[in-house]
């Protein structure tokens, strides 16, 4: 069996592998995608020491970092459940069962769906949830953001500066963004603030053409024409392979302590699929060293 076994391979999962392994003890680490959400980041300025990356060279240091050191690295794989008995039995996707004494779980996080008729359809199609990587494709066309807190509006001034026009879409009847933002977005002359709407359809052919929304106060239903939507609504923890494990809050994230251990002793996790406040690549890897090191912890005292 693993000493420790960690599952997602994202920066909270190099750290706490790279930590683990450096106690000399036996250490695996299983990834769907390893590299995370890294990998779908474009430029990367707030790593701190360095001044600016791109997203993919970063995975790609991350994973050969972790090789510097005897781990087991079993990319591809996807975590199914876990159970504790004697030792933590995870099984994976394909079937095989993984045996170690401790497990730090850092399965990141996912872009939240709108869950609208149309959304799955034209995913990829003019649907998109990665400003910084798809933003470029709508260069001179008219698009939507969905979502007026942190995310989305840092998305509509972002995407202001490349598209023709930008329509951002609230539900609530003010927008949730800080203010340096909300005064930003304000002083852009192409943008167009909707709040108190209901994003009802996403319509289109072979490629959006369209949002339909309804305008919650007088139940009217419009429609504007349009060839993207950005659906920036938050994140969602990749944790519901845990169901009935650990605790998780309302948002599904693992609740951990200050030593990164969850409610169930032995099993500790990192990174975005934890209650962290602020979900970051530097915040994710602090995050990953500290479970690694309250693992060794646990496994010295039992
Ligand atoms: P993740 O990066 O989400 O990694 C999770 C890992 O778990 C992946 O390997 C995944 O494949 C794996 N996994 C998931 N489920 C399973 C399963 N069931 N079984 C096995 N493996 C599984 N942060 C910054 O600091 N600066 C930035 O400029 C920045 N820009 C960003 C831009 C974008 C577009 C995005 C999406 C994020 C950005 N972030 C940025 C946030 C940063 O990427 C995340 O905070 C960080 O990647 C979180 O690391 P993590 O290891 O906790 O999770």
């Amino acid at each position: 069996p693993y000493d420790v076994l960690v599952v997602g391979g994202g920066p909270a999962g190099s750290s706490a592998a790279i930590y683990a392994a450096r106690k000399g003890i036996r250490t695996g680490i299983v990834a769907e995608r390893f590299g995370g959400q890294v990998l779908d980041t474009m430029s990367i300025e707030n790593f701190i020491s360095v001044k600016s990356t791109e997203g993919p060279k970063l995975a790609a240091s991350l994973e050969e970092h972790v090789k510097e050191y005897g781990v087991d690295i079993m990319n591809l794989q996807r975590a199914k459940s876990i159970e504790k008995k004697d030792l933590f039995e995870l099984e994976l996707e394909n079937g095989a069962i993984l045996k170690s004494k401790s497990v730090i779980v850092s399965t990141g996080a996912r872009w939240r769906n709108v869950g609208v008729p149309g959304e799955q359809e034209f995913k990829n199609k003019g649907v998109a949830y990665c400003p910084h990587c798809d933003g470029p494709l709508f260069e001179g066309k008219h698009v939507a953001v969905i979502g007026g807190g942190n995310s989305g509006i840092e998305a509509a001034i972002d995407l202001a500066g490349i598209v023709k026009h930008v329509t951002v879409l609230e539900f609530n009847p003010e927008l949730k963004a800080d203010e340096v933002l909300q005064n930003r977005l304000n002083s852009l002359p192409n943008v167009t603030v909707l709040k108190n709407v209901q994003t009802k359809e996403i319509t289109g052919t072979d490629s959006v053409n369209g949002i339909t929304y309804v305008e919650r106060d007088t139940n009217e239903e419009k429609h504007v024409e349009l060839q993207g939507v950005f659906v920036q609504i938050g994140l969602v923890p990749n944790t519901d392979w845990l169901e009935g494990t650990v605790e998780r809050n309302r948002m599904g994230e693992i609740i951990v302590n200050k030593h990164g251990e969850t409610t169930l002793p032995g099993l500790f996790a990192a990174g975005d699929c934890t209650d962290s406040a602020y979900n970051q690549i530097i915040i994710s890897m602090g995050s990953g060293a500290t479970a690694a090191l309250g693992a060794f912890d646990y496994l010295i005292r039992n």
